[in-house]
């Protein structure tokens, strides 16, 4: 179900361009419009899902969907024996700016711990 105005639903439904690396019936990946690392992918279920705020039990199958496809970007990318962060940023305090549930898949360069 697509939710009207959601960027992120446009993308899936390939209204929006995106640079996209990877899709299938569940999720698609796509990089990150502003790079915030030499490889900055973002992975996003097809399904309007708001944040992991949301009842996420009917979803379980899907959420490890999108954490394996992270793990299959970053060999993709050459980037899993060096290293590499995944990221979900929830509401305001965390800086989520897309409220489409979205994985950050960071990597590329050394990244800081804690994050900012
Ligand atoms: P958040 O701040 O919600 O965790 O992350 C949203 C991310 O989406 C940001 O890193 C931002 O650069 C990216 N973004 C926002 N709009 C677009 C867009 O239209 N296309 C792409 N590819 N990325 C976007
Ligand atoms: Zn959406």
């Amino acid at each position: 179900m697509k939710i009207h105005g959601c960027i992120f639903c446009q993308v899936a439904a390939h209204e929006k361009t995106a640079k996209i690396l990877y899709e299938d019936e569940h999720c698609i990946a796509f990089q990150d419009i502003h790079p915030k690392a030499p490889v900055h992918l973002l992975v996003i279920p097809r399904k309007h899902i708001t944040s992991l705020n949301d009842n996420l039990d009917d979803d379980k199958a899907l959420l490890g969907h999108l954490m394996t496809v992270v793990g299959r970007m970053a060999k993709e990318q050459g980037i899993d024996g060096t290293g590499y962060r995944a990221v979900i940023n929830t509401n305001a305090e965390a800086g989520q700016t897309v409220f489409h549930l979205h994985i950050h898949m960071l990597g590329g360069r050394i990244l800081n711990w804690p994050p900012g």
